[in-house]
């Protein structure tokens, strides 16, 4: 046998094309075979706005023009407090386009943690609906890096305001022509940021690459992921600034879908319309927005005929919304993510040993969050990162891995991934042998009852089964003998009455009689953090000296 040569040792490398996978290719596929499909938006200003993809990709290079002009370079920091509107989405393809960082800020943070997050990003312009200017004139103070600010809208609508050099967006870009191309850069570049909402400590910095977006938007058109065609319409009432519109601003024109965008309207009658004129077939959102959608669908007594696909994620969707849908003849794909994720993590379509199933069998499995698209792994674990059986049962720590998986914070020293490059999320989750995940709660707000876990999401989705109750949390409250014990905390729909024992006989036979909440209080509002998801910080705090009845004994 001959020595192989060194030439030989190495790895032969592909013959392929190198075509940096960066995001302005699928705008640019959009205006090239989709140019004419519509973006509909209700506009900030009021009226219904239509345009297209073709159009959308012109304003988007002057938007990039205009950019350079003004002296952002490749990784400066440009942030958007926008809803979803067009000249968000267009603004977003312009940042990218020149190698800029999109940092899309959550208007309804604590304005403390906006100025704070700004200031960590050091963002050089802030682009941002008329909604948000007095929040952030009342900020502007504190925000050294900021230059300049470019209110979206134009000149007619455009307010008396002091912040610095600000200008209407579109007085902004009818200063540039247009003719301009998009910067090439290497595909690891990274094209925006997005804070996590912080509920304890510091919001940390997630920063995706042209690369994780791009490879992200691929796997969210997997048709059993959120998988959009030419031929649909979607709205996502998800907003651009909650973990990207969970990829829609990208997955939806790369594929030449529709786009109906809902501008600052996200009240169950506001969807409905929109959703009715324009015959959407697909949207995406969190479970409050359902819940708003529903109830004044029922009121009035309407219907969504052209409406196929609910994508429902951010928290856990209840049953009776999943059945609501189902009665209707809506496909209900409960999803899971996170801000770390891009956000897909898992989606809930009917795998075909499930196809066919009915009734509360169906619901069991559409209660799940679904399972994974190609490109994200996962695996759960116990506390010493041992591995744990796929048995729908099992419960643990779920760790993920992935191209559009963060792998490390923004300028934060910190390890986040173990030895095998897994990412704790945070959750904690059951896997069925198909790889449907359950969540069954957070790492925090598990409920540790004498070395056992309590899910609290399982009895918060069983009290809401109750017809009285409009919300439920739960917490652990400190226990001599057990450690923890729930108590379940509920807000009641308005008008309604109920005592502690009528919840309670309600939840009695439906779960394990040791998970049985200890006891039930009563608030007018339970609070939310700017993501929509239960403040159990705050409910901890409010119920801190609070003695169970049990825990006199
Ligand atoms: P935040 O910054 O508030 O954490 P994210 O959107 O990143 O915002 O939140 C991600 C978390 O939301 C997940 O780790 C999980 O706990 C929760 N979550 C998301 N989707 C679901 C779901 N379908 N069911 C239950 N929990 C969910």
């Amino acid at each position: 046998m001959g020595r192989r040569t060194l030439k030989e040792k190495q790895s032969m490398r592909g013959l392929m094309q190198d075509w940096p996978l960066l995001c302005n290719r699928m705008i640019d596929h959009a205006a090239a075979i989709h140019g004419e499909r519509e973006v509909v938006t209700r506009s900030v200003e009021g009226p219904i706005h239509r345009t297209n993809y073709r159009e959308i990709r012109a304003r988007a290079l002057k938007v990039a023009q205009r950019l350079e002009r003004d002296g952002i370079k490749l990784g400066d920091r440009v942030a958007t407090l926008g809803w979803n509107t067009w000249r968000h989405l267009e603004s977003w393809y312009g940042i990218m386009g020149i190698g800029a960082i999109c940092h899309t800020v959550n208007p309804r943070l604590f304005p403390d943690q906006i100025a704070w997050i700004i200031n960590h990003a050091e963002d050089r312009i802030v682009m941002v609906d008329l909604t948000f200017v007095p929040l952030l004139e009342a900020l502007a103070a504190k925000l050294p890096t900021v230059e300049r600010y470019i209110i979206y809208t134009d000149k007619a609508h455009m307010p008396e305001t002091k912040l610095k050099n600000a200008v209407s967006y579109e007085e902004w870009i009818g200063t540039v022509d247009g003719d301009f191309a998009w910067k090439i850069f290497d595909e690891n570049t990274a094209a925006a940021m997005c804070y996590t909402s912080g509920t304890t400590g510091d919001p940390k910095g997630v920063l995706y690459s042209h690369r994780s977006n791009v490879l992200h938007a691929l796997m969210a058109n997997n048709g059993d992921a959120l998988g959009t065609k030419s031929k649909d319409t979607m709205l996502p009432v998800v907003p651009l600034f909650h973990a990207n519109s969970w990829g829609i601003a990208f997955s939806a024109p790369s594929m030449g879908t529709k786009l109906v965008l809902p501008g600052p309207k996200l009240d169950g009658a506001s969807v409905y319309e929109l959703l009715s004129t324009e015959k959407v077939t697909n949207t995406a959102g969190v479970p409050t927005v359902w819940l708003m959608l529903l109830q004044y669908m029922d009121a009035n007594k309407l219907t969504l005929p052209d409406l196929k696909v609910v994508v429902c994620g951010g928290s856990a969707m209840p049953r009776s919304m999943i059945k609501a849908f189902d009665d209707m003849g809506v496909e209900v794909r409960h999803a899971w993510g996170m801000t770390e994720m891009s956000p897909l993590g898992t989606v809930g379509a009917l795998q075909p040993q499930y196809a066919n199933l009915k009734g509360e069998p169906k619901v069991d499995v559409m209660a799940m969050q679904g399972f994974p698209p190609f490109m994200v792994e996962m695996k759960i674990t116990d506390d010493a990162n041992k591995d744990l059986p796929w048995d729908g049962t099992t419960f643990g720590r779920l760790k993920v891995r992935g191209p559009a998986v963060t792998g490390a914070y923004y300028r934060l020293n910190e390890k986040v991934l173990d030895d095998n490059g897994f990412f704790d999320t945070g959750d904690v989750a059951t896997i069925d042998k198909y790889g449907y995940l359950r969540i069954t709660d957070r790492s925090k707000d598990v409920i540790k009852s004498g070395g056992e876990w309590i899910s609290s999401i399982d009895l918060e989705n069983l009290a809401v089964g109750h017809p009285k109750v409009a919300e439920a949390a739960v917490i652990g409250v400190a226990h001599p003998k057990w450690d923890e014990r729930p108590l379940l905390i509920v807000q009641l729909k308005q008008g309604q009455t109920a005592t502690r024992e009528e919840i309670l006989k309600f939840m009695e036979g439906r779960i394990a009689k040791w998970w049985m909440p200890d006891d039930v209080q009563f608030v007018d509002e339970i609070p939310h953090t700017a993501t929509g998801k239960i403040k159990k910080t705050d409910l901890r705090v409010k119920f801190k000296d609070y003695a169970l009845p049990t825990a006199a004994a």
